[in-house]
C-alpha cells in the first residue's frame, strides 16, 4: 500500500478497503461474515499481551482520533490513571451529526462487529468493565443492527464474563440520545448518558480523570475504536506504512455534493479530493467544483484552489483549515455561497444549547444577517457585522459547536465576499434555484 501519497500513485494503490472491505457481500455485519474475514482475531492478540504494553502499541501505530479532533488514540488510553481504585469506562460517541459527516452510521450499519472487538480490546486495555456506546437516536435501524450484532457477541464469548478465557469481564450497552446535535460534544455526552439534559462540562477536568460518574473514562469515536482490530492482527508497521508520517493509516471520507458517485471512500490519510474524485467519476456532468469542506460544516471551507492539498491533519492544517470528519461536501458553480452558508448557520443557531452567551445570542443574529442579505435587503455594513459578530462568537464560547458556526462566516468572506456584495447591490439573490440543488 501507498507509503506516499502523490498523483502518480494508482487508484487501486489508494484505495485501502480494510472497514469497509466486505460492505458489499451479503449480510456483511453478522458474525459469521466478520469471522470470515479475520474477525475477533486482533483481539486474541491483544488479550495476550499486557494492558500497558497494548496501549503502548496503539501509540506507536500513531492511530489518531477520528471523530475531528485528531487527538492520539493511545495517549488518551494512557491518560486513564491506574490503581486508582475507581471503576474506568469506554464510552464510544455514535452521535455523529456533524453537516456531511456519514461515516459512523454506515460502519456501524455494515460492520458493527469491528466496533465491538475494538472496544473489547480498548476495555481490556484501560481496565474497564463496562462500555457504552451512544448512538444517535434517529438512526433506529443501525440501533436495531447494533442490538443483535451486541447479542451475537455475548452467545460467542467475545462480551460477558470471563471473555476467551482470559479473566476480562465487560458490559457493553447500547444507548440512544435523543437527537440534539450538542451530544456528540464528549462532555454533554456523558451528561446525557448520566440522564441530564446535556449540555457541554467545563473542561479541565477532561473525561479521563472525570468522565462519566465522575470516574476515568474514555471517550473514543466509532471509526477510531473499529480501527483498532486490524492494527493488532496485521501490525502497527503495517498500518503506519499507510498515509503520512504524522497521520498514518487508512480512514473513511464521505463524498457528498454535486458530485457522480457520492459515498464513503476508504483511502489512506494524505490522499487529496482531486484523486477522491479522479477515482470516484468526478463532479457532475458539465459542472465544475466552486467551494468544499474538508471536514463538514464547522470546518473552514476550501475552494478549487485546494484540491491538491493532502487530506491529513498537518496537510489541512497548513492550508488554513482542519481535516475534522473528513466530510467532504462539494458544491459546483450553480450554489449560491450565501445561501449555503444561511442554511449551515441556521442549523448551529438551532442546536445551540443556550449555555454560553457568544454561540446563543450571536448565532441568532448571524442567522438574522445573512438571511436579510439572502433576501436583498442587507447593506455593506452587514459584511463588516458578520466577520464582528462571529468574531466575538470564535474563541470565546464554551465548546467548540461555537467555533464552528463562525467557520463558515470567515471562509466564506474570505473566498467569496464579492459574492455577498453582488446580493446587496443587485438587491438580492443572483443565481438561478432552478439550476441549483441546494433550493430544493
Ligand atoms: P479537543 O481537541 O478539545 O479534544 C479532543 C479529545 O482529546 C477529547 O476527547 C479530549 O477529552 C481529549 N483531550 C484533549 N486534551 C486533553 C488533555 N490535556 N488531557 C486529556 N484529554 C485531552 O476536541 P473536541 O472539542 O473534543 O472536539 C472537537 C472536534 O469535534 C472538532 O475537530 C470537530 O471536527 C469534531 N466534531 C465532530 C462531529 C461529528 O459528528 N463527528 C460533530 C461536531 C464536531
Ligand atoms: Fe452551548 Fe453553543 Fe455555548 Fe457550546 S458554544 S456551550 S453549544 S451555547
Amino acid at each position: 500500500l501507498a507509503a506516499e501519497i502523490d498523483n502518480e500513485t494508482s487508484p487501486e494503490k489508494l484505495l485501502s478497503p480494510v472497514l469497509s472491505a466486505f460492505w458489499d457481500e451479503e449480510k456483511p455485519w453478522t458474525l459469521e461474515t466478520y469471522r470470515r474475514h479475520e474477525g475477533y482475531e486482533g483481539l486474541r492478540k491483544a488479550l495476550a499481551m499486557a494492558p500497558d504494553d497494548l496501549i503502548a502499541y496503539v501509540k506507536d501505530a500513531g492511530l489518531r482520533g477520528r471523530g475531528g479532533a485528531g487527538f492520539p488514540t493511545g495517549m488518551k488510553w494512557q491518560f486513564i490513571p491506574q490503581g486508582d481504585g475507581k471503576p474506568h469506562y469506554l464510552v464510544v460517541n455514535a452521535d455523529e451529526s456533524e453537516p456531511g459527516t456519514c461515516k459512523d452510521i454506515p460502519l456501524l450499519f455494515a460492520n458493527p462487529h469491528s466496533l465491538i472487538e475494538g472496544i473489547v480490546i480498548a476495555c481490556y486495555a484501560i481496565r474497564s468493565s463496562h462500555a457504552f456506546i451512544y448512538l444517535r437516536g434517529e438512526v433506529v435501524p443501525v440501533l436495531r443492527r447494533l442490538h443483535e450484532a451486541v447479542r451475537e457477541a455475548y452467545a460467542a464469548g467475545y462480551l460477558g464474563k470471563n471473555i476467551l478465557g482470559s479473566g476480562l469481564d465487560l458490559e457493553l450497552t447500547v444507548h440512544a440520545g435523543a437527537g440534539a446535535y450538542i451530544c456528540g460534544e464528549e462532555t454533554a455526552l456523558l451528561d446525557s448518558l448520566e440522564g441530564r439534559r446535556g449540555q457541554p462540562r467545563l473542561r479541565p477536568p477532561f473525561p479521563a480523570v472525570a468522565g462519566l460518574y465522575a470516574c476515568p473514562t474514555v471517550v473514543n469515536n466509532v471509526e477510531s475504536i473499529a480501527s483498532v482490530p486490524a492494527i493488532l492482527n496485521r501490525g502497527k508497521d503495517w498500518f503506519k506504512s499507510m498515509g503520512s508520517e504524522k497521520s498514518p493509516g487508512f480512514t473513511l471520507y464521505s463524498l457528498s455534493g454535486h458530485v457522480t458517485n457520492p459515498g464513503q471512500y476508504e483511502a489512506p490519510l494524505g490522499i487529496t479530493l482531486r484523486q477522491l474524485l479522479d477515482m470516484s467519476g468526478g463532479m457532475r456532468a458539465g459542472h465544475r467544483l466552486k467551494f468544499w469542506t474538508p471536514g463538514g460544516s464547522s470546518t473552514p471551507m476550501f475552494t478549487d484552489e485546494h484540491l491538491d492539498v493532502p487530506l491529513d491533519y498537518e496537510g489541512v492544517g497548513a492550508a488554513g483549515s482542519m481535516l475534522g470528519t473528513k466530510a467532504l461536501q462539494c458544491f459546483d458553480e450553480t450554489t449560491c455561497v450565501v445561501r449555503a452558508v444561511t442554511r449551515w448557520t441556521e442549523f448551529y443557531a438551532h442546536e445551540s444549547c443556550g449555555k454560553c452567551t457568544p454561540c446563543r445570542e450571536g448565532t441568532y443574529w448571524l442567522v438574522q444577517l445573512l438571511r436579510d442579505i439572502e433576501a436583498g435587503k442587507g447593506v455593506m455594513a452587514d459584511l463588516d457585522k458578520l466577520n464582528d459578530i462571529a468574531d466575538n462568537i470564535n474563541g470565546k464560547s464554551f465548546c467548540a459547536l461555537g467555533d464552528g458556526a463562525a467557520s463558515p462566516i470567515f471562509s466564506s468572506l474570505k473566498y467569496f465576499r464579492e459574492e455577498y456584495e453582488q446580493h446587496i447591490t443587485g438587491r438580492g439573490c443572483p443565481f438561478d434555484p432552478a439550476k441549483s440543488t441546494l433550493w430544493a
